[in-house]
């Protein structure tokens, strides 16, 4: 009998890395987590990660053919291999391909987390069957993966799609990439927190967020005070909503997608978040785009998605090359 196919996905984060078996239809037949020592260099963390995999592999090679490993890493350029100079990681520049094929001889394809959850929306969630939409993870930055005509956009470096450093407000905010005014200075879990702080030195309008430290605030206590009716708190969602609204009018302008899927912490805030976002979107949209670009939330089960992901980029390059 022929084997099931299954791909190894594997997500580096800047505190732990996952991995996992992960077969055409999304099932995840393994799972494992190790912590990622961002201090240490990237063969460290591949030879524990391996040395952790090879009994997995000898016990699933019996049962299913293992057709490629997909890594979805920090700065992780797609057309070399390379993850070049990742904020949180103490790599410097390293080939991946290269360091995974010392262990295993298999296809391996390496992109961004943002890229990774793209693919992994088209092939397992909220994105199925569509051909143009731009994946927006919002959590402790704003990350993209932009899909056109089916297929990610890389563009000539390999790092295309990095709406979160597009300029929104001249003069603004000081973004960790060094710019000002950057959009994850505002849409982003650490971007409402500052809004909150604005509004509120901005206003004499009582809060319970006038209570909290700024090291204490995050964004599930702003989302907590805006449930129970804080001004403050709901006011910063509507701001943040119109801020991310705007900009995806004009990533509407430049790529025309189908739809726009929200992913992470922040995009679980629901309506507070989302209705400002249309509506600013809406607002700002070319009249031929209008009532045509669709805001949806990630079918990616959240634990999940960035195996779910990572397995999603080598399956998706496998179809591509057959
Ligand atoms: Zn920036």
């Amino acid at each position: 009998m022929a084997k099931s196919k299954v791909a190894l996905g594997i997500d580096i984060g800047g505190t732990n890395t996952v991995f996992g078996l992960v077969d055409e239809k999304g099932k995840i037949e393994s799972k494992e987590s190790i912590p990622t020592n961002a201090m240490n260099p990237a063969e460290d963390l591949f030879k524990r990660l391996f040395e952790k995999f090879a009994p997995i592999y000898n016990e699933y090679t019996e049962k299913f053919q293992i057709i490629g490993i997909g890594v979805g890493a920090p700065n992780a350029n797609y057309y070399t291999g390379s993850v070049e100079n990742p904020p949180n990681l103490n790599w410097g520049m390293v080939n991946l391909i290269t360091l995974i094929k010392k262990y295993y001889d298999l296809p391996v394809a390496v992109t961004n987390d943002a890229n990774a959850a793209a693919l992994g929306e088209l092939k397992f969630g909220a994105a199925r069957g569509m051909k143009n939409f731009i994946e927006i993870t919002l959590g402790t930055g704003l990350g993209s993966g932009i899909v056109v005509n089916g297929d990610l956009l890389y563009g000539h470096s390999g790092f295309a799609g990095e709406m979160g450093h597009t300029s929104v407000i001249a003069e603004g905010r000081k973004c960790g990439c060094g710019k000002r005014g950057c959009l994850e200075t505002y849409a982003s879990a650490p971007g409402l927190k500052r809004t909150v702080f604005e509004l509120l030195a901005n206003s004499t309008e009582s809060s319970v967020l006038r209570d909290v430290c700024y090291n204490e605030l995050t964004s599930k206590k702003i989302f907590e005070a805006a449930k129970s009716g804080d001004k403050i708190a709901t006011n910063a969602f509507k701001f943040t909503g119109k801020i991310l609204g705007q900009a995806m009018a004009d990533a509407v302008a430049y790529l025309s997608p189908e739809a726009f899927v929200l992913f992470g912490g922040l995009a679980q805030s629901g309506e507070l978040l989302l209705e400002p976002t249309r509506k600013h979107l809406e607002n700002n949209l070319l009249s031929i785009f209008r009532g045509k670009v669709k805001i949806l939330l990630s079918g990616l089960p959240e634990g999940d998605a960035a195996i779910l992901g990572a397995s999603a980029l080598i399956w998706h390059e496998l179809k591509n090359n057959s």
